[in-house]
């Protein structure tokens, strides 16, 4: 590699400052753009939902490597030269993964381009990981667009779950509710109305309902992001989200095969065994040492995809 000087600083702040071109080994043909040239990558979601993957970092990569070259190369700064066979790559993804090593992941991130429904995007900005620029519904007109689930996601409470739904309901209930959504729809009408007789958009918005949509940017690193499709693709996560998330995951697997190969192995489909866990294991009991019903029937969930005997 070569150094070529570029320019020079002119104001008087950065004068002096050298900034050296570096070309890259094998040149600018050696590049590939990890987006393929698109200007962005979309998934639709639901009726009006979307999730696209506007851009990643690194986009452009040595033609035939992904992102996780990226993760490699930042690891190698603490690691040294010791690491530096490619057939290594691999496998050094997959001990900072194990090990928790969080930081190389740190260097990849993804921007996107989301619409959701709000109720959605209220569980979503919990992730306070990321960067936000949303739609501002005190600037303008919220859009008569509205989340309505599919007949078969309209279901019973969940006994087992408190924040979920499982057993399918009767037509009569799930009639009464899609009624019930043609109302709460039907105030649209109502709110545009009154921000033509000059009501503030900011106030007139608060009467709608939440299956409106909202839609925002939203960047986050490949680490943080782990975290959120790890919380979110979770089967105690709603249906809703769930549905986003795994539409982001197909979008950024390609992008770092590697990573994701690594984190459903270690993370997504792996188990955490509790101290309790393990002594019951090594007692052969089915029984926790616990009087808690809850974590009992965690354990026998565990045991049940573990494979162990009753
Ligand atoms: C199935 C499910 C049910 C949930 N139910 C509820 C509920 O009933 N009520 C409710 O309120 N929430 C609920 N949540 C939200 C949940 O409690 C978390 O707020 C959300 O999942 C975000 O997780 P997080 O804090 O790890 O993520 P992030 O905000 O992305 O944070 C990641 C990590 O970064 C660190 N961090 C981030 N910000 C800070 C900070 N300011 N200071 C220090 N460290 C920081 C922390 O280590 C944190 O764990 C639920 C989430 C899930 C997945």
């Amino acid at each position: 590699m070569q150094g070529v000087e570029v320019k020079q600083g002119s104001a008087a702040m950065t004068a002096g400052v050298t900034v050296q071109r570096v070309e890259p080994e094998g040149g600018a043909s050696s590049w590939s753009d990890l987006m393929g040239g698109a200007a962005r990558l979309d998934v639709a979601v639901h009726d009006h939902g979307l999730c696209s993957l506007i851009d990643v970092m690194p986009r452009l990569v040595p033609t035939g490597a992904t992102a996780d070259q990226a993760i490699v190369q930042a690891a190698r700064v603490s690691y040294g030269a010791g690491t530096k066979k490619v057939n290594e790559d691999r496998g050094l993804i997959r001990y900072l993964l194990r090990h928790r090593h969080t930081t190389p992941f740190e260097m990849v991130e993804f921007k996107f381009h989301v619409r959701m429904p709000i109720f959605v995007a209220r569980q979503w900005i919990r992730h306070r990981t990321a960067n936000v620029n949303e739609y501002s519904a005190r600037y303008s007109i919220v859009p008569d667009r509205f989340y309505r689930p599919s007949r078969d996601d309209i279901r019973q409470q969940s006994k087992a779950n408190r924040q979920g739904r499982d057993e399918p309901i009767d037509d009569a209930t799930a009639d009464a509710f899609l009624r019930y959504l043609d109302r709460a729809e039907a105030l649209h009408e109502e709110y545009l109305k009154l921000t033509e007789q000059g009501l503030a958009r900011e106030i007139a918005r608060i009467g709608l309902p939440q299956s409106v949509y909202t839609e925002w940017y939203w960047k986050i690193d490949l680490h943080n992001l782990l975290r959120f499709l790890a919380l979110r693709i979770d089967e105690h996560a709603q249906q809703e989200i769930r549905d986003f998330a795994r539409a982001m995951l197909a979008l950024i697997e390609p992008m770092c095969p590697w990573t994701i190969e690594a984190w459903r192995d270690y993370e997504l489909e792996s188990m955490r065994l509790t101290r309790l866990e393990i002594e019951a294991i090594r007692a052969g009991a089915v029984s926790l040492r616990t009087d808690n019903k809850r974590e009992q029937a965690e354990w026998d969930a565990k045991r049940a995809r573990l494979g162990l005997a009753n």
